[in-house]
């Protein structure tokens, strides 16, 4: 396995504790990282439980959602409480801990092999075959199956010749943090709902994080926003996206309690073909998602849910061509929910973006919010539901 995401930790415990050899080779010296995907929707919920974590331990930082809110030019247009049905709520986990716990609980098989620090640099071949991976300094590794889980600008990708099908740009996300220490008005006043603002022209999202009572905002960029501000223009320029009580809040904030911005461009895709003999792709570098209601965490997960289902049976036979013959399977599972997905997220985006970009919507629904809000909210959980579900993972007869 080269990765160790979501989908590198998931399907490695999957696969050793079936009993089967897995190595998983992760280029970072840690699994820490600035911010990676936090929120686990009950699609996301339903692979844990496929994991043996119907319950996530308190050792995970976490945060059940109390709702969704939406604010535009000041006005609420959508107010739903979590969860939205029976089941587990939005929750926002801290992903460096979810991981830490899915590779403690592989640990315990003694076919789990892990090198953190060790960059996989190419694949190797044994005539049409791949046969494993190299690896920094000149050495290498032989694998009767690379799963390649390298995120969302995969190496080995490219390497299998597996090419993305793009879809149109989007927009960039800029995250920021929020202090813990001086933003206490601005996290009770959210009451843990997660809040997305649109106005002048702009758009914001605020949440509380999983850990540690900070803020974290995502601030929508447009082509040709100028970027290279100071952090009191930030915080003015968030101040004047919204009104009253949270634009005076903003203003009066410390400079030295906004950090970032962390940028993230967005490249939407979906790999046509997700194999090669002797070779897999998963997670991010299959199907790279828009950050629009959060998904990447939960799909990663599923996918190595699914991967292991089909892989399990094909390696407990002897690999080779039983191997090979059980990819296309698992592409073929996992195609049409990441197509839905991505369908959604893009009608979900377009969206906001028509609100965005046009004042006179805004305002026509800023001034009668009583009017509007039941359709907005009718809208919102029609896209929301199918976005948080997924469709029934299904099974193999021959799975783990
Ligand atoms: C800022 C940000 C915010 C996000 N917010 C959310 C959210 O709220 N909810 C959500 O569901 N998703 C979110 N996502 C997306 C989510 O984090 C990803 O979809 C998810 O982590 C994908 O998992 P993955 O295992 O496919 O890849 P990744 O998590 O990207 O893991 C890939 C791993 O491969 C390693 N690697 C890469 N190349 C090599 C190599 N050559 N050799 C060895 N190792 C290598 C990397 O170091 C990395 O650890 C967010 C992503 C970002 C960047």
């Amino acid at each position: 396995m080269v990765g160790a995401g979501p989908a590198g930790c998931a399907i490695s415990l999957l696969i050793a504790r079936a009993g089967i050899e897995v190595t998983l080779l992760e280029a970072a010296p840690s699994l820490s990282s600035p911010f990676r995907g936090e929120a686990l929707m009950p699609s996301g919920f339903a692979a844990l439980e496929r994991l043996g974590l119907s319950s996530l331990p308190t050792t995970v930082p976490q945060r059940s959602l109390k709702g969704w809110r939406l604010l535009v030019e000041g006005q609420s247009l959508l107010e739903v409480p979590e969860p939205l049905d029976p089941g587990p709520a939005c929750t926002l986990v801290a992903q460096e801990e979810l991981l830490a716990t899915l590779l403690e609980q592989a640990s315990e098989s003694p076919c789990f092999k892990r090198r953190q620090g060790v960059r996989v640099t190419g694949l190797r071949r044994q005539g049409a075959r791949i046969g494993g991976v190299t690896l920094d300094h000149g050495a290498s590794l032989a694998a009767d199956l690379v799963v390649a889980c390298d995120g969302r600008a995969s190496m080995l990708r490219g390497q299998a010749g597996l090419p993305l099908q793009l879809a149109p740009p989007q927009h960039e996300v800029l995250w920021f943090l929020l202090a813990a220490e001086a933003v206490a008005e601005i996290r009770d006043w959210l009451e843990g709902t997660f809040l997305t603002v649109l106005g002048a022209g702009n758009g914001f999202a605020l949440f509380e994080t999983a850990a540690n009572q900070n803020l974290r905002l995502g601030w929508l960029c447009r082509p040709g926003d100028d970027l290279d501000l100071t952090p009191g223009e930030w915080l003015e320029r968030l101040a004047q996206t919204c009104t009253a009580p949270l634009a005076p809040w903003l203003r009066q904030l410390p400079t030295t309690a906004l950090q970032g911005p962390l940028r993230v461009p967005i490249q939407v895709g979906l790999a046509k073909r997700w194999h090669q003999d002797g070779f897999l792709l998963l997670g991010d570098g299959a199907h790279p998602l828009s950050p629009v209601r959060a998904q990447g965490l939960n799909m990663a997960l599923r996918d190595a849910v699914v991967a292991a289902e089909e892989l399990v049976p094909a390696l407990r036979q002897g690999g080779g061509h039983t191997l090979d013959a059980a990819l296309p399977e698992i592409e073929r599972r996992r195609h049409p929910e990441l197509r839905r997905i991505q369908t959604l997220q893009s009608a979900e985006f377009s969206s906001g973006e028509l609100l965005r970009s046009q004042g006179w919507l805004r305002q026509l629904l800023a001034a009668q919010p009583n009017l509007f809000r039941p359709l907005m909210t009718q809208i919102w959980l029609g896209r929301q539901r199918q976005l948080r579900q997924g469709l029934p993972l299904g099974s193999s007869p021959g799975g783990p």
